[in-house]
């Protein structure tokens, strides 16, 4: 994606560590893109474009026939043939038509320097799924049975390290003081101890839940258009694969001499950036969040050590949006049939509800 020279820095390997016992190793790279360095390019291409900025908060957004106008709180009132909203999951001007049911990733992340720390410098660990620093501090433990956090890391160097407590989905959303308790049991055990911690970030990123209704007069992309993966939060790499094609779809209809304008546009700009294919693959990960919402500590792991038995295709496929309909439904025949019985069961028993929902729309968007 030419995304390598905003990468501060990339691992050769990445690991999960399944619990005590168990720890994969994936042979495929990992990279931490630099916010700044991707951002000044971004706004770098914006200006040797000719694009415009005008610094406001959009207040409304009103919709003619073939226009639009946004009033923005510096009084100014913006006209444009199509508005494209990228104010995030929360924005006001993006219409929906069904509840919204999604769940929330909320983590802890800190980047610190410390005394020492225990992680391989050449391997991102992408999940650490131990409870061993429970031990000692066993109350913490029912909850992280029922909804686990596990660790994410980047070791920079000996003593330089990102790390975050993760819940990967929950709803009701994880308390965020009780993902900092499991965070400061679990470096206590590892023997790390905080020097100075340079950056502290907290996570919180809605997932899943019903695409905004379509078509609509106000385009939108990003959080606000549904982009954020479904099972995973992941939605930086594929905002920036989508805009493009948002982009070609707009210079179709509005650069040609024979304009599309008002509904028209609406709706092919909606359905490039929506086809059929990417809604049902949505329905499937919509499903995945569903399921990883049921799975316990014990589900969780024995999901995780199947799914990364996977090819590598299939693993990096599903992570980054990239399987067509057919190959998730065979993706997950095959996890099923891998998976421990413990988990088939949890499946069994607890997901026939979002089963039957995703079994429902897909149908209705196969109509
Ligand atoms: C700490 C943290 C770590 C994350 N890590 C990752 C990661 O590693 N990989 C990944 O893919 N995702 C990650 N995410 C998620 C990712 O950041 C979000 O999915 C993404 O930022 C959503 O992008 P967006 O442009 O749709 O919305 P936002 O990033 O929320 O941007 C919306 C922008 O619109 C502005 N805005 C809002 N309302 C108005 C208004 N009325 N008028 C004008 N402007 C307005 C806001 O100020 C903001 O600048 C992380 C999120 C957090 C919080």
């Amino acid at each position: 994606m030419g995304l390598d020279p905003f990468l501060d820095k990339t691992w050769p390997m990445t690991a999960v560590i399944v619990d005590d016992r168990r720890t994969k190793y994936l042979n495929r790279p990992y990279g931490r893109i630099s916010r700044n360095g991707l951002k000044t390019h971004l706004l770098q291409e914006c200006t040797s474009h000719g694009v415009e900025f005008h610094q406001a908060k959009a207040w409304e957004v009103k919709h003619n026939e073939f226009s639009s106008a946004i009033s923005c709180s510096s009084g100014y009132e913006l006209k444009a043939n199509l508005v494209v909203d990228a104010t995030g999951f929360s924005s006001p001007f993006v219409e929906y038509d069904k509840k919204r049911n999604h769940g929330y990733q909320i983590a802890h992340g800190i980047l610190a320097e410390v005394n020492c720390h225990p992680f391989d410098l050449d391997k991102m660990l992408l999940m650490d799924w131990r409870d061993s620093h429970m031990d000692s501090e066993p109350y913490l433990r029912p909850q992280n049975s029922k909804t686990p956090t596990f660790l994410y890391t980047m070791p920079l160097n000996s003593t330089l390290i990102f790390l975050e407590e993760t819940s990967l989905v929950s709803r009701p959303i994880l308390s965020y003081t009780e993902i900092k308790r499991r965070m400061t049991a679990r470096l206590r055990h590892l023997g790390i101890k905080l020097k100075r911690v340079i950056e502290d970030e907290k996570c919180l990123i809605p997932m899943g839940g019903p695409l905004p209704k379509i078509p609509q007069s106000t385009m939108a992309i990003g959080g606000a258009a549904g982009l954020v993966h479904p099972s995973t939060g992941y939605m930086v790499v594929r905002g920036l694969e989508l805009a493009p094609v948002i982009a070609e779809a707009m210079v179709g209809c509005l650069g040609s001499t024979r304009m599309v304008r008002g509904r028209q546009l609406r709706h092919k700009m909606w359905s490039s950036l929506w086809t059929g294919e990417r809604k049902r693959a949505r329905e499937f990960y919509c499903f995945g969040m569903e399921m990883l919402l049921r799975l316990d500590l014990k589900g969780t792991r024995s999901f995780f050590d199947a799914f990364f038995d996977l090819d590598n295709y299939c693993w990096e496929g599903f992570l980054s949006s990239r399987l067509s309909l057919r190959e998730l439904l065979l993706l997950s025949l095959y996890l099923f049939g891998n998976a421990s019985s413990k988990c088939k069961w949890d499946i069994v028993s607890k997901c026939p509800v979002p089963f039957v929902r995703m079994a429902g729309n897909l149908a209705i968007q196969s109509t």
